[in-house]
């Protein structure tokens, strides 16, 4: 059995429980190695470390920290394939056509990091007073506690540790357990590449004992969360007066009209639903059409759902691996049961599909007549399913669009470049993408939720995370 240690202060310890919990393949749900069991003593020793750490990081320079950046990218090509390979037996997701380019994803994050820090300039101020000088600097906000989930589980967490990491901070990272290999694997690529002792610390273990334990800590200065709405209330109730960038998810809408180019738009939305098996969170999750080119649009999703070809992630033709987690696939199968009990109609898929390895394989799924008082609507899915919505005006899509607490992501497909600037402007949310998929994102484009709803708080996305993630400082110089 593989067993793996957490990376604290520089070293890789067990837990000091000495207890472990056990990885699953989700395709297979064989084990694939035993994780260290963090406790809170654990988490304790890491924010220490990290805390220690400060100096030596504050020492190096930008170019420094830059070049840091890059060594670890520079680790992490040598080893793509067998970062996706492990992408794949652990989080679920298709070697081929997607887990290698979340590698690559990550890599670009830590090489763009490196770029963007070096041209974050900052202002010199005019000021009344003719003795004054005025200026602000960007500093490290200090020791940084970064939680991050499952569905991206390289390169969500790249979207926070490679801009942490240049701009200075030093981190705790708390994965979440059922993708703490890959956590492990990508550290070891950290490791390789040099960064000061303390700087990067990873604890394994349940997020509500080692993740509360870093979130709450005093000698934590700023939380960096991606994860659901419920998790991030409640981390940032216990990181109270802590500068937070939290990442909640969405209820994407994705909105048809009349003259939507649907040969297009058939296999954007299509990937919007069923990649990585709709655990995205700019995902496709509800699909608002007019009576015109609703009919049209039910046949070329589900002509676009045979597509997709279910089976073991680690072979050529599958593109639709398995949901992550028994939590996932049974939230899908409760929202497909709500829409049923409610009138909705499947036309495909609508189960699991065992056959093709473990319980958590699941049926691109269309399902119509998805009404704003279902699940669909209201909360996020995260399964493979594209649920279609009938409105009958601009003001009911709308509305529709704007009412299911989230605001994330959105795409409006027309040929109509009026029709597309007014819903683009009213629709609330973080990003609108006009004729492309919802999941459709570059890695520093700022990318976040609406204020008002329930898709989190701040912006990712190049230079934007840098902002986040420091302080900015004034400084005024008296010369009289
Ligand atoms: P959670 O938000 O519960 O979990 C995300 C991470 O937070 C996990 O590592 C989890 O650890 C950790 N966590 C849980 N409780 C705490 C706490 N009190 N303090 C600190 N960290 C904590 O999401 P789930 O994994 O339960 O998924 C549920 C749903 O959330 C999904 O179906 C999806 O709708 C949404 N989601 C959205 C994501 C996005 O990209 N925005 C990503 C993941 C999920 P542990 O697993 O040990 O509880």
């Amino acid at each position: 059995m593989n067993e793996l240690r957490m990376y604290i202060n520089g070293e890789w310890v067990a837990s000091e429980s000495g207890e472990y919990f056990e990885a699953q393949n989700p395709a297979t749900l064989e084990v694939i190695a035993r994780l260290p069991q963090g406790t809170r003593a654990d988490a304790d020793r890491a924010v220490l470390a990290a805390h220690a750490a400060k100096p030596e990081m504050a020492r190096l320079s930008v170019w420094d920290r830059a070049r840091m950046s890059l060594r670890i990218a520079d680790a992490m090509e040598a080893r793509v394939e067998e970062l996706a390979r492990t992408l794949s037996l652990d989080q679920g997701k298709p070697y081929h056509s997607e887990a290698i380019g979340e590698v690559r994803a990550a890599i670009t994050g830590f090489r763009e990091a490196a770029e963007h820090v070096k041209f974050l300039e900052t202002a010199c101020f005019p000021l009344q007073d003719p003795h004054k000088r005025g200026w602000s600097i960007r500093q490290p906000r200090g020791v940084y506690a970064v939680i991050t989930p499952w569905n991206f589980p390289i390169n969500i967490p790249v979207e926070y540790l490679a801009p942490g990491l240049v701009m200075g901070n030093t981190i705790v990272w708390v994965p979440a357990p059922t993708t703490s290999v890959c956590a492990i694997k990508l550290l070891e690529c950290i490791e390789q590449a040099g960064v000061p002792k303390g700087a990067l610390n990873l604890v394994t273990g349940p997020g509500p004992v080692v993740g509360n334990e870093i979130v709450k800590h005093p000698l934590t200065a700023a939380v960096g969360f991606t994860g659901s709405p419920q998790t991030g209330r409640h981390i940032a109730r216990e990181a109270a007066g802590k500068p937070l960038l939290l990442e909640l998810g969405g209820n994407g809408p994705t909105i048809v009209l009349d003259d939507a180019d649907l040969e297009r738009a058939r296999k954007c939305i299509a990937a919007g639903c069923f990649f990585n098996a709709g655990q995205v969170c700019s995902a496709t999750e509800r699909i608002i059409t007019t009576p015109k080119i609703h009919d049209a649009l039910v046949e070329a999703l589900v002509e676009e759902a045979k597509n997709w070809r279910l089976g073991d992630p680690l072979q050529p033709e599958t593109t639709l691996g398995p949901l992550n987690n028994d939590a996932v696939a049974e939230k899908t199968d409760r929202h497909i049961w709500d829409a049923l009990a409610h009138g909705g109609v499947v036309v495909c898929g609508g189960s699991r599909a065992p056959e093709f390895g473990s319980r958590l394989f699941y049926q691109p799924t269309v399902i119509d007549r998805v009404t704003p008082d279902m699940h669909f609507h209201k909360e996020e899915t995260f399964g493979p399913v594209a649920p279609i919505m009938l409105a009958g005006s601009d003001d009911e899509i709308l509305e529709w669009a704007n009412s299911s607490g989230y605001g994330l992501v959105s795409s409006v497909w027309t040929r109509d470049t009026k029709r597309a600037f007014k819903f683009a402007e009213a629709l609330r949310t973080g990003i609108v993408n006009v004729n492309d998929a919802s999941i459709y994102w570059e890695l520093h484009v700022p990318f976040g939720g609406m204020s008002g709803t329930q898709s989190g708080i701040g912006r990712l996305g190049g230079r934007h995370t840098l902002e986040a993630m420091s302080d900015l400082k004034t400084i005024l110089l008296d010369l009289s």
